[in-house]
């Protein structure tokens, strides 16, 4: 099944210039939500996943499953605040202002293989942080899966040595 069919170009969303891609139509597809799932975990599958992480909030939905398939524990990292127990915390620039994304001190043990998950990526800024903070509690990060990478936005180049397995390549 040609996924690419399925992703709907939103223009002008959340902001004017941006053009989202919105992946609800694949999710929405039974056939299609399995093969991206698949397609995602299929380099891992003998990397020795222990943990599978997934950001806020679209990461989550293909995270969960692929940790699944993996048969491997899920991590979520949230936005600030959001976590009840214990975090650490790593900001990031935005465009105007900054963000941060935090984790359970506790959501892996020394040492342990994490896969990071998400849908989409642009600038890479998300994800490098997602990956510094992993890597602060221990994370081994040997990965990261994601269905669309936006070349032209350059985030490929700002994963630290973590390879980067992309479905999608929009130039
Ligand atoms: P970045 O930190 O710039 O790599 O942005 C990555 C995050 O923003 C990802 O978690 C995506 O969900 C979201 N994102 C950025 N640009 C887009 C886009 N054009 N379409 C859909 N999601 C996007």
């Amino acid at each position: 099944m040609e996924l690419s069919s399925l992703i709907r170009d939103v223009p002008d969303f959340p902001e004017p210039g941006v053009v989202f891609k919105d992946i609800t139509p694949v999710l929405g597809d039974a056939r299609a939500f399995a093969e991206l799932i698949e397609a995602l975990t299929a380099p891992f599958v003998d990397a020795g996943v222990a943990k599978v992480a997934g950001i806020e909030a679209r990461g989550f939905t293909l995270a969960a499953p692929v940790a699944v398939h993996l048969d491997a524990g899920f991590i979520p990292l949230r936005k600030r605040g959001k976590l009840p127990y214990d975090t650490v915390r790593e900001e990031y620039a935005l465009e105007y202002g900054t963000d941060a994304l935090e984790v359970h001190v506790d959501a892996v043990t020394e040492g342990e293989k994490v896969l990071l998950v998400d849908d989409v990526i642009a600038t890479g800024g998300t994800a490098a942080a997602a990956i510094r903070l992993l890597r602060r509690i221990g994370a081994e990060v040997v990965g990261l899966s994601v269905f669309i990478e936006l070349v032209f936005l350059g985030g490929a180049g700002h994963l630290d040595e973590v390879p980067l397995h992309a479905l999608l390549k929009y130039d």
